[in-house]
Order: structure tokens, then C-alpha cells, then sequence
């Protein structure tokens, strides 16, 4: 059972092979069995998720037909989830009960998805590994040694493993894109203000989007399809309606204008990954997209502008956690200054104290002018790079990493050349466009992802496309030995 795609479960359930409480006890046993090997999981709502799942089977049997009805689920541990502990990653919020479920929670809640629990990350988002977070480093199911990328990364060990069939996750920088890459897995970040940031915990609330990780295109457009849409108590979401994404999965793609930016396949990707990327080129072809040689001129500067503009929104976004009012606090504070003090230092991790500095630093009026708009600037040169090509091709293609999945460890020295591992990913978000990574074969055991970019709200073209590419392959169909 634990094999099944999302759009299989569906149909299980539908023709009664087999109720809600039975699939959700199948899979609570499997992260009895597997989990510790993997360390996706923070929390694990039993319980609850057998009510969820009991529940489900009843409005099915009162005639509902809902298609997640009774489809099991998971949330990274930044979606705010009633009743339930939602840590960040972090010891600041190792206590921290949510007394209120997150849109994105509430909305599949309704649609009748059974959460099983709450995945590890890293520490407030902010990493590509699943390293910096408090609960220890998730390992990949491809192979234990390395890491499963991140800031999502419990979302997509779990996935990629069969604990769960899909999972919420989100994306600054790359959080959704990167780790489906680096396990095998379709994930896609929406346009910014296509799925509501109320209750998810904020890291940098201009470039965060909620999405999806799943195993496929389809399973993707299931769950996008119940996360998006307008929310009045979240300012920036876009009041506009939701596509239905399943309707357009079979659009052929002839006439499909591709554009591959010469700066994606440059220097610092790794050869054996160009070559899965340029053939799935060779795949959507025969399908009938055409190809176009484009250029995104400012993609060099994204790096730099990004690790200023999260870092700063961050900064700002962290301060609420004082030791006051919610979370960690520090024993025997002397006076109030030394309870902000020390509840911080001690609830806070490395990665999450350079960010803060950093983000500190940038926005001080000394140098706000040369890093923080300097850094907002860029931004928008990085957009109208994207508007520009985008009045010639339809998509853009290239890799979503610029390497494998590197090992557990290998770049705590170097927190630089993690960051360099977000490329291809960051653009999206800096200019708000929607992103999608797919499978795109194996190198040295190891899956490799391409990433599809297209204009804003175009989430219905980038499943299509990656439907139709999931059609012709198999790549999304592999699983980890031993799972
Ligand atoms: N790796 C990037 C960072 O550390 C992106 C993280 C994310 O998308 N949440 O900021």
C-alpha cells in the first residue's frame, strides 16, 4: 500500500480496496519501522491522525468523494498546527503547542487529508542540508550517508522513503526545488501569493511560498490544487482564482517553447548532471516543444542579493522570539536584558545567529544604502530578466542543483558553498515566479532534478509539462533500495 502514488490512494479509496484507517495504520507502522534510520519526522500525530482518518471514512461513507479524502499527509514543522507541537526546527520553540492550524493546514484538513505528523527541517528554513536543525540532520533515503538538501528536507526523506505519500513544504530560496532534487522527487514552489503565509512561521516573507513535495506531477497537482487560493488574513496572497491543475495535465506540448539559459549550464555544474538535463531537452522535444538558447544576464549577482535580502527580512522576522512571550526561556534570568539575551543565545543555532547578524548588519543605517538596497535593486534586475525571456519562450529548463547530494558533514566548515548550491533555485524567488523540479535520472545511484521556471501563475504549465515528461519516463517511479 505504502507504493501507492496520491492519485492511486484516491482511487483505492474510492473503489473501497481499502478505508482511511487502514492506510494510515500501514504507514504509522512504517515510521515505527524506518524513521530512525531517517530522522523525517519531529513529531508523529498518532492519534489524531487516526481520528483524521476515521473521520474521513465517514463523510465518505455519507457520500462525499472528495479526491484527498482520506489521503495521508505531512507537514513541515513551520506550518502552525493546532494543538500539535511546532518547533522550526529550533530550540527556541521546543515547547511551542500551536493554538492555531496555519491555512495551508486548515485547507487540507477540509479537504479531508490525514496529517501523520510534523517533518523535520532546518532551523527556521534557513539551509540546504536538514543539518542545522535542532532534532538532528535527516539522512537521504538514497543513501544514509548523505544529506536529503533542505530546508524541506524531512518533507522529502519521508516522501522519497514511502513513509507518506506527499507533504506541505516551502521554499525561500530553493526549500521545496533543492531537496525534491536531491531525492527523487516532484516539488513545486508557486507563484509568490498563490498559497497563503498565514500560520506558516516566517523566515524571509517576501520570497517564502508554501507548496507541495510529492512523487509526481499528478500528486502535485492534487495537493497545489487544495493549498492554493486567496486568503484575506494573509495580505500579500493574490486574490485570483485557482487553475484547476488536473484539468490541463494532458495539454500536448507541441508548439511548447523551451528556453535553456547559457549562464545555467556554465561553469560549477557538475558534467554528469548536464547531461541528465539536456536529455530530458531531448525527451520534451519528441514531444513537440521547441528549443531556444537564452541568456538571464543578472543571475550572477542573485547569490549575493539573496543572502542579503533573507538574511535582513530574517533578522526583522526573529525578533519576536524574546523569551517573553512564546518558546524558550532561559533559567534565572538576572533582569529583562538578560533574559532576551540569553533565551536567544541559548535557543538560537549557528546557522540562525550568522543570518541574524548578517541581516542586522545589512539593514544598519550605515550600510543599508550599500547592501540592503543595493541587494533590493539587483532584485529587480533579476525580475525583468525573467519578464524579458519570458516574451520569447514559454518555460525555462536547466538543472536545480548544481551538484549531487553532497555528504553529511561535508560543508558544516564552509557555510559558502552551501550557499552556492542555490543557484539555480533562488532567482524564482527573488522575482516571485512560479519553479518546479522533476526527476530526471540517476547519477552514481543518485537522483538527479531539472528544474522548469515559468511566468507568474503559470503552475498549471510547469504540471504539464512535467506530467507529460512523467508519461514518457520513469524516473519518478524509483524507490530507495530498502523502502
Ligand atoms: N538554502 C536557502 C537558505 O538557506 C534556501 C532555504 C529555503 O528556501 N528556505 O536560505
Amino acid at each position: 500500500m505504502h507504493q501507492l502514488t496520491l492519485t492511486q490512494i484516491a482511487r483505492g479509496l474510492a473503489d473501497k480496496a481499502f478505508s482511511a484507517e487502514e492506510l494510515t495504520r500501514t504507514l504509522l507502522g512504517r515510521i515505527a519501522e524506518h524513521d530512525a534510520q531517517l530522522n523525517s519526522f519531529i513529531t508523529v500525530t498518532e492519534d489524531q491522525a487516526l481520528e483524521q482518518a476515521r473521520r474521513a471514512d465517514q463523510r465518505r461513507a455519507a457520500g462525499e468523494t472528495g479526491v484527498l479524502l482520506g489521503a495521508p499527509i505531512a507537514h513541515k514543522d513551520l506550518f502552525c498546527t493546532r494543538g500539535v507541537l511546532t518547533t522550526c526546527g529550533s530550540k527556541i520553540l521546543h515547547n511551542f503547542v500551536s493554538p492555531y492550524d496555519a491555512t495551508v493546514v486548515a485547507k487540507l484538513a477540509e479537504a479531508g487529508a490525514v496529517s501523520l505528523g510534523k517533518l523535520n527541517m532546518d532551523e527556521f528554513a534557513m539551509g540546504s542540508a536538514n543539518e542545522s536543525s535542532h532534532y538532528g540532520s535527516v539522512k537521504n533515503p538514497w543513501d544514509r550517508t548523505r544529506v536529503p538538501g533542505g530546508s524541506s528536507g524531512g518533507s522529502a526523506a519521508a516522501v522519497a522513503a514511502r513513509l507518506i505519500p506527499a507533504a506541505t513544504g516551502t521554499d525561500t530560496g530553493g526549500s521545496i526545488r533543492q531537496p525534491a532534487a536531491l531525492t527523487g522527487l516532484t516539488g513545486i514552489k508557486p507563484t509568490y501569493g498563490r498559497v497563503s503565509r498565514w500560520g506558516m512561521i516566517a523566515y524571509a516573507s517576501s520570497l517564502d511560498q508554501g507548496g507541495p513535495l510529492a512523487r509526481t506531477a499528478e500528486d502535485c497537482a492534487l495537493m497545489l490544487g487544495a493549498m492554493a487560493g486567496f486568503d484575506p488574513k494573509d495580505s500579500t496572497s493574490v486574490d485570483q482564482p485557482v487553475d484547476d491543475y488536473l484539468a490541463t495535465l494532458n495539454k500536448p506540448l507541441t508548439g511548447l517553447r523551451i528556453g535553456l539559459p547559457k549562464e545555467y549550464f556554465g561553469e560549477g555544474l557538475d558534467g554528469a548532471i548536464a547531461e541528465k538535463v539536456l536529455a530530458v531537452v531531448e525527451e520534451l522535444k519528441k514531444l513537440g516543444a521547441t528549443i531556444k538558447d537564452i541568456s538571464l544576464p543578472n543571475m550572477q549577482h542573485a547569490i549575493p542579493a539573496y543572502y542579503v535580502i533573507a538574511p535582513a527580512e530574517a533578522s526583522s522576522n526573529l525578533s519576536r522570539f524574546d523569551g517573553v512571550r512564546f518558546g524558550y526561556r532561559c533559567e534565572n534570568p538576572a533582569d529583562l536584558t538578560d533574559l532576551y539575551k540569553r533565551s536567544r543565545a541559548e535557543g538560537f543555532g549557528d546557522e540562525v545567529k550568522r543570518r541574524i547578524m548578517v541581516g542586522t548588519y545589512a539593514l544598519s543605517a550605515g550600510y543599508y544604502d550599500a547592501y540592503y538596497l543595493k541587494a533590493q535593486r539587483i532584485r529587480r534586475l533579476i525580475k525583468n530578466d525573467f519578464v524579458e525571456a519570458f516574451t520569447e519562450v514559454d518555460l525555462i529548463l536547466g538543472p536545480t542543483t548544481p551538484n549531487l547530494a553532497w555528504k553529511l558533514g561535508e560543508k558544516n566548515a564552509d557555510p559558502v558553498s552551501a550557499y552556492l548550491e542555490d543557484i539555480y533555485t533562488i532567482t524564482a524567488n527573488l522575482a516571485g515566479i512560479p519553479g518546479l523540479s522533476m526527476p530526471a535520472g540517476f547519477v552514481d545511484g543518485l537522483p538527479v532534478g531539472v528544474q522548469l521556471l515559468a511566468p507568474y501563475f503559470q503552475e498549471a504549465r510547469l504540471l504539464n509539462v512535467a506530467h507529460q515528461y512523467q508519461q514518457v519516463t520513469d524516473w519518478h517511479t524509483r524507490a530507495p533500495a530498502g523502502f
